[in-house]
């Protein structure tokens, strides 16, 4: 990690030529006019400041001009820029998100026809040029005279005796921590959209795949994306008594050669071609379920490398970034210190923690006996673990679409939900207050505010017929948000402080509302079988995306270690890591080595190091869970820990449970409800 204080301009590449000579003037200036005691603060603001003055911001005499006003060398006048600066903040921030929201209106609400014209406008960011805007009239440059830029190393090290106010200054001065070239975020937009173009079209026709006697064990017109519905339809074949172990093992044999790109690069997305995966024969289609005329003589050249090809897009864009992140020097660490504040380190550990765990060969004996077979390596996506209900799918419509019909309906219910959960009558009143129940066009979404004064809103689908059961549950999911989203806007103390540390934590809250719908409804509440089953299916999934995710850690650390490599390459280092994963972690409990299944995510191809947060994810969200259980109450405990605000993710979870982010939480729900399925067995 490299620290924010190796001497004037590090870090900036474009540094001018004169800057030591005005900071080593301006510091000795500085030092005579306002005393020693603000000697640390001249060297570190000036440090700050130079390492993203370029030219064009103006020469020597505009820099120390600058400098001389914008210090602020007494408290007095440090806390009125402060003030100003978090006032003005909130205002901008509420006021461009509200202009969002508007624009996207039309988009996200069930309001009717979508016309062109309402495309562009909710397409439009009126805040996508502020940082550039504040560097060019030097509202940054205040900040970074005046207020720490900080490494994850040292809030993690010295954030626990921060008072909130630090914090707050911290949070300010992190908004102007890098200064991007505009080219440079092109160039990362560009391979974003251009890998998430890859990644949409690549789909595998499965009535096309043809087994070894020629059979075709899919419908036709099924056609499925990489890899989100090759898994899926692994995870739905269990329930397929016939046919499910055949086609599991078919697409098993797919992905793997999607990894390792020994496709047929005619297959991809292809209905005109019959393919058997396992001999990687590749015939014109003899069936036709598509528009597609049957290809004549296709062959069965391998895909040539374009996954990686795509990967590298990413990280050679990405890598452009990182002379103009002096504190996150990389995109490994701008996703680690600065989008999740665990470093990777940790992260890795408590990963290992789970894939090591001794509670895994107890689970896959489990699965080994339901399934009554041994495992294949395919069943890392097990689906058996299921919590049954008293009321079938049909039933639940029936009670929502009555209590429901539209979505004001449920807007006069909120205080009463609320106060299901726990939360007193006062509380939930506050709440339900500040939530604007809208009729969403999609699956639904919460919206919070940025400024105090605004209200959350809480969108949802609504049918002519009233509300379904999904949908609820969809709602009582977003509602979990919309509270967080409350709390930690308007009951924060600093403004500049709202929200929680990251994304995991605000899914944690709304799946704890999801996970009490049925009480919601005022019907019982799950068994505790069905509670143990859940909470298996949970541990299973983590296991799972906890080796995704240390391959997708490794590929990157492979990639800065070996910027000039050929895909080529990258795909054979990528196989290797998928391997070594396996062979460390699963081999043993799936008897089978050198499988290549965990590089299979299309988020590994197209989301820059994103697949971390998944299993982070599940841990945090058990952490919360487990103490909301301790606490036995839902609505005082979900207040006390969502006015933490944006500290980092360990000092939110010390405050909130008494131990930082890890994985005990989740391996000691395991471990319990393996005891409770197993007795239940026996
Ligand atoms: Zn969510």
């Amino acid at each position: 990690m490299q620290s924010s204080s190796t001497g004037p301009a590090a870090g900036n590449p474009v540094s001018p030529p004169w800057i030591s000579a005005s900071v080593a003037k301006l510091s000795h200036e500085l030092a005579t006019r306002y005393g020693d005691s603000q000697r640390a603060r001249i060297q570190r603001g000036l440090q700050q400041v130079t390492a993203f003055w370029r030219t064009e911001d103006g020469d020597h005499a505009a820099l120390e001009d600058f400098v001389r006003t914008g210090f602020a060398g007494d408290q007095a006048t440090l806390d009125a820029i402060f003030d100003r600066l978090e006032h003005m903040l909130e205002q901008l921030g509420g006021h461009m998100h509200e202009i969002n929201r508007e624009f996207r209106q039309q988009l996200d609400l069930d309001l009717g026809p979508v016309l062109p014209l309402d495309e562009i406008i909710g397409g439009y960011d009126p805040s996508a040029h502020l940082v550039d805007d504040f560097f060019h009239n030097k509202l940054a440059f205040v900040v970074l005279l005046n207020f720490p830029l900080t490494t994850l190393a040292e809030r993690l090290k010295d954030g626990p005796s921060w008072s909130r106010r630090q914090w707050a200054e911290v949070r300010l001065a992190q908004s102007f921590s890098k200064r991007i070239p505009a080219d440079v975020n092109l160039g990362i937009a560009q391979a974003e959209a251009q890998t998430g173009q890859y990644i949409s079209e690549y789909n595998i026709w499965v009535h096309h795949l043809l087994g070894a006697h020629g059979q075709r064990l899919f419908p036709p017109k099924m056609r499925l994306l990489s890899h989100w519905s090759l898994r899926d339809e692994i995870k739905a074949s269990y329930a397929d008594s016939s046919n499910g172990l055949a086609k599991q093992r078919m697409i098993q044999q797919v992905m793997e050669r999607i990894v390792t790109q020994t496709i047929p690069a005619v297959v991809v997305n292809n209905p005109g071609v019959d393919w058997n995966p396992f001999t990687n024969a590749v015939t014109p289609a003899a069936v036709s379920d598509s528009d597609f005329l049957p290809a004549a003589q296709p062959h069965n050249r391998r895909e040539p490398d374009i996954r990686y090809a795509m990967l590298q897009k990413t990280f050679l864009a990405s890598k452009r970034a990182d002379p103009y992140s002096p504190t996150a020097p990389t995109l490994i660490a701008r996703r680690f210190d600065e989008n999740r504040e665990i470093p990777e380190a940790r992260v890795r550990a408590m990963l290992e923690q789970v894939v090591n765990s001794p509670l895994v060969p107890q689970v896959a004996k489990l699965i080994e006996a339901r399934i009554k077979r041994p495992l294949e390596p395919f069943d890392i996506w097990y689906s058996g673990f299921r919590p049954g209900s008293q009321y079938t799918e049909v039933q639940l419509d029936e009670i929502v679409a009555k209590k429901y019909p539209t979505a004001e309906a449920y807007q006069q219910d909120i205080p009463n939900l609320l106060m299901k959960l726990g939360f007193s009558s006062e509380r939930a009143q506050y709440l339900a207050g500040n939530i604007v129940v809208d009729s969403a066009r999609g699956a639904g979404h919460a919206m919070g505010a940025e400024m105090r004064g605004e209200k959350a809103h809480l969108r949802t689908r609504v049918e002519k017929t009233g509300m379904n059961y999904k949908s609820f549950n969809v709602a009582a999911h977003e509602m979990g948000h919309n509270v967080e989203q409350i709390f930690s806007l308007n009951d924060v103390d600093h403004i500049l402080l709202k929200g929680v540390p990251n994304t995991a934590f605000t899914e944690a809250f709304a799946f704890i509302f999801q996970g009490h719908d049925l009480e919601l409804l005022g019907l019982p509440a799950p068994e505790a079988k069905s509670e143990a089953e859940k909470l298996l299916n949970n541990f299973w999934a983590t296991y799972e995306i906890a080796g995704v995710a240390l391959v997708d850690m490794a590929v990157w650390h492979w990639m800065y270690e070996h910027p000039r490599a050929s895909p080529e390459e990258l795909n054979h280092a990528t196989v290797q890591i998928s391997k070594d994963t396996w062979n460390h972690y699963y081999a043993s409990v799936f008897r089978k080595k050198d499988i290549v299944l965990l590089g299979v995510y299309s988020h590994m191809i197209d989301a820059f190091l994103y697949l971390p947060d998944y299993p982070i994810g599940h841990l945090i969200a058990f952490q919360i869970e487990e103490q909301m259980k301790k606490a036995g109450s839902i609505g005082p405990e979900f207040e006390r820990m969502a006015k933490m605000g944006a500290v980092t993710p360990d000092l939110w979870m010390e405050h909130a449970t008494g131990k930082p982010v890890g994985a005990e939480a989740l391996l000691e729900a395991a471990r319990r409800a393996l005891a409770a399925v197993n007795e239940a067995a026996n």
